[in-house]
């Protein structure tokens, strides 16, 4: 077996124990983040069976995937979004997981190709508060949400969201609970929601038991990252 397939593996049955005593009945799936790793670890998980992958860097994943045609691949862009970025976003991904504001996800709306279906769009929250400037504010989230829902090319499918790193356990909970009641708020009005993208590499079991249907793991999969490539 080759690492990244075993670390594949483990990480895959340690997702599988988690929602086994999570207390949501979801389902979770994995998106592998390989930002700044090359085409061939790619390659390589994707061989061991992983199709989803997530990158943050618009250039960077543009020349993977143009290197990566032959496989079928399902792109999700989870980083921050330029506004001038927008078009080739929504043109070669299927996922997007980090829309914070209107303007961003009327642009995607208006650059989504035709012949795709809709662009499947997550609203980042910002858990964090003034320890990151990316993401949607809470109380922010419902008109937001609002907004999107009306946008004929994206599909609104739930939140994200990357919570500051802590050591403090309380302290990482108490945000994945956060992210939660923000969801099922949504929920409660009416929103039809199933996605919960929350859970990094060290803190996914964590992630899981807050009822995440999509953990973004990327050192744990492929080691740690070699210096950033493109932006
Ligand atoms: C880099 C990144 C990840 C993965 O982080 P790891 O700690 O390497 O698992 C997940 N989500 C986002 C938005 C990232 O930028």
């Amino acid at each position: 077996m080759t690492t990244i397939s075993s670390r594949l593996q483990d990480i895959l049955a340690t997702i599988q124990s988690a929602q086994a005593s999570s207390p949501f009945a979801q389902t979770v799936q994995l998106v592998a983040v390989s930002k700044a790793q090359p085409a061939s670890a790619i390659r390589e998980a994707y061989a061991a069976g992983q199709a989803v992958f997530g990158e943050n860097y618009l250039q960077e994943a543009l020349d993977k995937q143009s290197q990566l045609t032959d496989l079928n691949i399902e792109w999700h862009f989870i980083g921050p979004i330029q506004s001038n970025k927008t078009q080739p976003i929504s043109q070669h991904f299927a996922w997007v997981h980090s829309v914070d504001r209107l303007k961003i996800a009327q642009r995607l709306n208006d650059a989504r190709p035709a012949d795709l279906p809709p662009l499947q769009v997550c609203i980042q929250v910002n858990v964090s508060n003034e320890e990151s400037k990316s993401g949607v504010a809470p109380e922010d989230l419902p008109a937001l949400a609002e907004e999107i829902q009306k946008l004929p090319k994206l599909k609104l499918r739930g939140l994200m969201a990357i919570p500051a790193p802590t050591e403090d356990t309380n302290r990482q909970l108490a945000q994945f609970k956060l992210v939660r009641e923000c969801y099922d708020a949504l929920l409660a009005k009416g929103f039809a929601l199933d996605t919960l993208s929350i859970g990094m590499s060290e803190d996914f079991p964590v992630a899981v038991a807050q009822g995440a249907t999509f953990v973004r793991i990327g050192s744990a999969l492929f080691g740690a990252r070699p210096n950033r490539m493109q932006t």
